[in-house]
């Protein structure tokens, strides 16, 4: 899962950044409306956390031009404290929720889940295929009870085809939800992460759909 941050100080844009990052997120950051509304236009985030007082351009700005361009994904602001009339400005601007500054990482990274959830079409922070068990709250993976471990971008690749199982998802379509903006992108690693995963999931988890990409099916629903 990739995320666009839209925050001008530095020090919690950062801050930002690690959390998220640790969290299994790929994560773009952006310091100002301008690049913000630019890269939101241009990349394909799963959520985005946008602070609404950006420089250049204003983050309600920002928000109401993605929405207006039909940009959907799920947007979470960030608004200063006690300024109730700035939750509802964003609300209307078409935000999905907000966290009003100063807040605690715990809170915005549930919030954050809630959001991917919902607009992925999941209830539970448990997303389960056949045997394979991956718990968002705590980005951990069992298999058949047993835990798994893997490595950050293995982790990337199966959350988001957890979120999106039984849909095929091309290399491509991987490759830009699993790198940030400035990785060096080679979508023949695609297929060394999908390897990996089979050998640690068990081969018959993920599917390959010839000349079009990979589909997590459940192996009981599947026969
Ligand atoms: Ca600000």
């Amino acid at each position: 899962m990739r995320l666009l941050i839209a925050e001008d100080e530095p020090e919690l844009a950062e801050q930002l950044k690690d959390a998220m990052s640790d969290a299994g997120y790929a994560v773009d950051l952006a310091f100002d409306g301008e690049e913000a509304l630019h890269l939101g236009q241009t990349e394909p985030y799963d959520a985005v956390i946008l602070d609404l007082g950006l420089p250049v351009i204003d983050g309600i700005q920002v928000l109401e031009r993605w929405r207006r361009a039909g940009r959907t994904m799920p947007v979470l602001v960030l608004t200063a404290r006690d300024r109730w009339s700035d939750k509802v400005a964003g609300m209307d601007a078409g935000a999905d929720d907000y966290v009003a500054k100063p807040f605690h990482m715990a809170e915005l990274l549930a919030r954050l889940r809630a959001l991917i959830r919902r607009a992925t079409g999941h209830a539970s922070a448990e997303l389960v295929c056949g045997p394979v068990r991956l718990d968002t709250r705590a980005a951990a993976v069992t298999v058949a009870g047993e835990p798994v471990r893997l490595t950050g971008h293995e982790f990337r690749v199966l959350t988001y085809l957890m979120h999106h199982k039984g849909r095929v998802i091309s290399r491509t379509e991987l490759t830009e939800h699993i790198y940030d903006q400035d990785f060096d992108r080679d979508s023949n690693t695609i297929e060394v992460f999908i390897g990996r995963l089979r050998k640690k999931l068990g081969a018959d988890v993920i599917e390959t759909v010839r000349g079009l990409g990979y589909r997590l099916v459940d192996p009981l629903e599947a026969k």
